[in-house]
C-alpha cells in the first residue's frame, strides 16, 4: 500500500466534496478527493447522488417527458399538428445516461485543471495521530492518504421502508426510478414529498396511472399553504391520484408486481396493486463504512456526523458537509457548505446564509420558494403584509400557454423588508434566484417594485406581487 501525503483530503466526490477539493485546491491547498461510485462498467463517476441518480437524471427524464406532454396535449394549440407520438423509454434512458456522463466527465475535467488529486474507492479513517489523519483508500488499488484537513461529504441513502426492502425491480428508489425500463401501466409512489412528485410526474406524462399514498394529512406540508393548495389541484388535474392520511401496511411482491396494504385517512381497509411502486419516504446520512468508531468522530441520533454552524465536527480538523449533516438535503447547500469550509481552513470567512436557501420542485407547474411560509410568519407571530399577482395576467405567459399559477410575496408589515417568496408556476425554478439575490441584500418589497423588469417576461409577475404587497397593480 503506498503513502501519499496532502493538506485536505475530501471523503465523498457529490456536490459537497468535489465543490470543496475544487476550492480548497485554488486556495493553494494540496488536496485530493476519495470516491467510491462507479459508473456501469465499473469506472469512476464522480458527483455522487445529484450526477448519478439526483438532480441530474431526473431533470433529464423531466424534460423528455414534458417533450411527450406538449408533443400530445399543446403542439395543437399552436397550430402545430403530428402523427401519433410515441416515446422510445430505452433511448430516452440512454439519453439521461449521456447527460449523467458528460457531468461526471466534467468533474473529471475539473479536478485535472485544479489539480486535486483524485483516488476511486472507499474512504475510511485508519487513525489519527501526531496532528494528522490518516485515510485508507479500497479501491482498485489501496492507498493511504495522510492529511491534516479532513472533509466528509458522503452524502446520504433512500429510507427503505420497513419490511419492503428495495429491489429495483418492483420496489424502487430513485435509483430504480431513474432506470424503469418501459411505461408502467400502474405506479405506485409512497410518499409525496420532491422526489415522489418529481418521479410520478415523469411516468405519469408518460402514460402511466400514478397512484401517490402520503402518510402526512397535509399535502407539501414545508410548502406555503396557498401554493400547496394550487399544486393540489394542478396535480389532480393532470390525473395524478394523491391520497393523503394514510398508514402503509404490508407490502408484497409477486411475478404480477406490487400490492401495498394500507388504511386510508378514515381508517378504511384498501389495497393498491400496482407493476412498479416507488419509495420516496426520506433519505438517511451515510456514513457506512467510514470508520468513524476508529478516530471517534461523533454522530447524532439519526445518524449524521454532528457539526456546529461552521461545518466543525468534534474532532480537530475533521469538518462535515452536505447530506450527511443537519439542514436541507439540497444540493446547492451542500455546495455553499462545501466552499465555506474549504475557505475557514484557509483561514477565511466561509458564509452560508441558511435563509436564503432556494427549494425547487421541478413539477408541472414548477414549485420555488425562498424565506419563511405564510403559516411559518402567522406561528412566528410576525406582522407581515402579502402581495400575489397570477400568470394568468402576465402577457408572456399566455404567449407561452402557460398561465398556471402565480408569484406570492410576503413583507414585514413595518419595514417591507422581504420575508418570502413562493412561486408556483411557469419558469418557478429559474424567476427564484431574483428573490434569492433580494432577501440576501435584505431588499424591501418596493426595492423589486421599482425596478426594471424585461417586457415582455415571467418576471414581471414577480413586479407585480412585489407591488401587490403595497395593494398596487400596473399590469405588464
Ligand atoms: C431523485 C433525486 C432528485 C434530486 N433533485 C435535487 C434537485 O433538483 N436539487 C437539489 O438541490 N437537490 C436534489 N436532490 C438532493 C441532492 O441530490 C443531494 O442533496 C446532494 O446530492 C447531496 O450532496 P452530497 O455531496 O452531500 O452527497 P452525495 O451527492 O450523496 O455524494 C456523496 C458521495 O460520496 C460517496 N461516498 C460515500 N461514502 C464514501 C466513502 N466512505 N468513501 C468514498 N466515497 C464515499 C458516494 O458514493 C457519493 O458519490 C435530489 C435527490 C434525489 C435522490
Amino acid at each position: 500500500m503506498s503513502t501519499k501525503n496532502f493538506d485536505v483530503v475530501v471523503i465523498g466526490g457529490g456536490p459537497g466534496g468535489y465543490i470543496a477539493a475544487i476550492r480548497a485546491a485554488q486556495l493553494g491547498f494540496n488536496t485530493a478527493c476519495i470516491d467510491e461510485w462507479k459508473n456501469d462498467k465499473g469506472g469512476p463517476a464522480p458527483g455522487g447522488t445529484c450526477t448519478n441518480v439526483g438532480c441530474i437524471p431526473s431533470k433529464a427524464l423531466l424534460q423528455s417527458s414534458e417533450h411527450f406532454d406538449h408533443a400530445n396535449h399543446h403542439f395543437a394549440e399552436h397550430g402545430i399538428s403530428t402523427g401519433k407520438v410515441t416515446m422510445d423509454v430505452a433511448k430516452m434512458v440512454a439519453r439521461k445516461d449521456a447527460v449523467v456522463k458528460q457531468n461526471n466527465d466534467g468533474i473529471l475535467y475539473l479536478f485535472k485543471k485544479n489539480k486535486v488529486s483524485f483516488f476511486h474507492g472507499r474512504g475510511s479513517f485508519a487513525a489519527a495521530k501526531d496532528g494528522v489523519y490518516e485515510v485508507k483508500v479500497a479501491g482498485a488499488a489501496e492507498e493511504l492518504i495522510v492529511a491534516k484537513h479532513v472533509i466528509i461529504a458522503t452524502g446520504s441513502n433512500a429510507r427503505q421502508l420497513p419490511g419492503a426492502a428495495f429491489d429495483e425491480e418492483n420496489i424502487l428508489s430513485n435509483d430504480g426510478a431513474l432506470r424503469i425500463g418501459a411505461v408502467p401501466k400502474k405506479l405506485g409512489v409512497i410518499g409525496s414529498g420532491v422526489i415522489g412528485l418529481e418521479m410520478g410526474s415523469v411516468w405519469r406524462r408518460l402514460g402511466a396511472e400514478v397512484t401517490v399514498l402520503e402518510g402526512l394529512p397535509t399535502f407539501l406540508g414545508a410548502v406555503d399553504e396557498g401554493v400547496a393548495k394550487e399544486a393540489f389541484k394542478q396535480f389532480t388535474k393532470q390525473g395524478l391520484k394523491i391520497e393523503l392520511g394514510v398508514k402503509i401496511g404490508e407490502v408484497k411482491t409477486s411475478k404480477k408486481g406490487v400490492t401495498v396494504a394500507y388504511a386510508n385517512a378514515k381508517g378504511e381497509a384498501q389495497e393498491l396493486a400496482v407493476d412498479k411502486l416507488i419509495v420516496s419516504i426520506g433519505r438517511v446520512p451515510n456514513t457506512i463504512g467510514l470508520g468513524a468508531e476508529v478516530v471517534g468522530l461523533k454522530l447524532d441520533d439519526r445518524g449524521a456526523i454532528e457539526v456546529d454552524g461552521d461545518c466543525k465536527t468534534n474532532l480537530p480538523n475533521v469538518w462535515a458537509v452536505g447530506d450527511v449533516v443537519r439542514g436541507p438535503m439540497l444540493a446547492h447547500k451542500a455546495e455553499e457548505e462545501g466552499v465555506a469550509v474549504a475557505e475557514r481552513i484557509a483561514g477565511q470567512h466561509g458564509h452560508v446564509n441558511f435563509n436564503t436557501i432556494p427549494w425547487v420542485i421541478y413539477t408541472s407547474p414548477e414549485i420555488a420558494w425562498v424565506g419563511r411560509t405564510e403559516q411559518q410568519l402567522k406561528a412566528d407571530g410576525v406582522a407581515y403584509k402579502a402581495g400575489q399577482f397570477p400568470f394568468l395576467a402576465n402577457g408572456r405567459a399566455r404567449a407561452l400557454g402557460d398561465t398556471t399559477g402565480f408569484v406570492k410575496f410576503l413583507a414585514d408589515a413595518k419595514t417591507d423588508e422581504i420575508l418570502g417568496v413562493h412561486i408556483i408556476g411557469p419558469m418557478a425554478s429559474e424567476l427564484i434566484a431574483e428573490a434569492v439575490v433580494a432577501m440576501e441584500f435584505k431588499a424591501s418589497a418596493e426595492d423589486i417594485a421599482r425596478i426594471c423588469h424585461a417586457h415582455p417576461s415571467l418576471s414581471e409577475s414577480t413586479k407585480e406581487a412585489a407591488l401587490a404587497v403595497d395593494k398596487r397593480t400596473l399590469n405588464f
